[in-house]
């Protein structure tokens, strides 16, 4: 289990997360929604253990996190920006062995990957020549290449078609009927509402909404006419 437990986040003086709690199930999709700037990106790298909170705590499966849980967790970050003249292969290698997967199973895991995908003659092509869509499967592939327990995925939809959106779902949706827990931030609702239980709504680093889906349709369908226009 994932558990947030009153965070506050500052960058300086500036509190870009205030008071945040939730907690996520073994086997649970939980969403983070909010708009530009209202903190989804803080809180991911808060979970990871590369932001410290001013205040309150993450814990996973009852331990903060180390170097230890990140072998078991699956982080997809949202910049696309990172490594970009490395190949598909060679990066695969590198996030894969800091997660302390061995090569040999890397490899294997990647080229079944590329071909789910439809990408499977990109292995060795730098991430830089590739479009922004097979960025982000490549992103996603990171993040899934050591068959984590906690799926951490900062915006995983943005810039997707429609088709590979689909597909993207239907990978989360087999790794929650795996076992694993996952937590994805998004600001475009339309397909939430498919595969996710729970979610939290960020505002300005602020709390407006949480809980299931079911319960809070109407003021989530209220408060996502707000966000959009804020
Ligand atoms: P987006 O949807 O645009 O990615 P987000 O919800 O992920 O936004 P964050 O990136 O978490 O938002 O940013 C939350 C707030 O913290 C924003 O106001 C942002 O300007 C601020 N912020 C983020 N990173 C830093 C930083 N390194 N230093 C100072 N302020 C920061």
């Amino acid at each position: 289990m994932l558990e947030v437990k009153d965070v506050t986040l500052k960058y300086g003086d500036f509190v870009a997360v205030e008071n945040l709690s939730f907690e996520v199930n073994k086997g649970e999709i939980f969403g983070l929604l909010g708009t530009n700037g209202a903190g989804k990106t803080t809180t991911f790298r808060t979970i990871m253990g590369l932001l410290y909170p001013s205040k309150g705590y993450v814990k996973y499966d009852g331990e903060f996190v180390s170097y230890d849980t990140v072998d078991r967790i699956g982080y997809m970050i949202e910049e696309r920006s990172l490594l970009t003249k490395l190949t598909v292969k060679d990066l695969m290698l590198y996030f894969g062995q800091l997660k302390n997967v061995d090569a040999k199973t890397i490899l294997e895991r990647l080229d079944y990957w590329l071909k789910r995908f439809d990408i499977e003659n990109y292995k060795n092509k730098k991430i830089k020549e590739l479009s922004k869509g097979n960025q982000q499967k490549i992103q996603f592939i990171s993040a899934l290449i050591n068959e984590p327990s906690l799926l951490v995925l900062d915006e995983p939809f943005s810039g997707l078609d429609v088709i590979n959106m689909e597909l993207f779902v239907e990978v989360i949706k087999e790794y929650k009927e795996k076992g694993c827990t996952i937590i994805f931030s998004s600001h475009q609702i339309d397909h939430v509402e498919s595969f996710c239980e729970r979610l939290v709504i960020l505002q300005k680093g602020k709390t407006v909404l949480s809980g299931l889906i079911k319960d809070i349709k109407k003021e989530f369908k209220k408060h996502t006419i707000k966000l959009i226009a804020d």
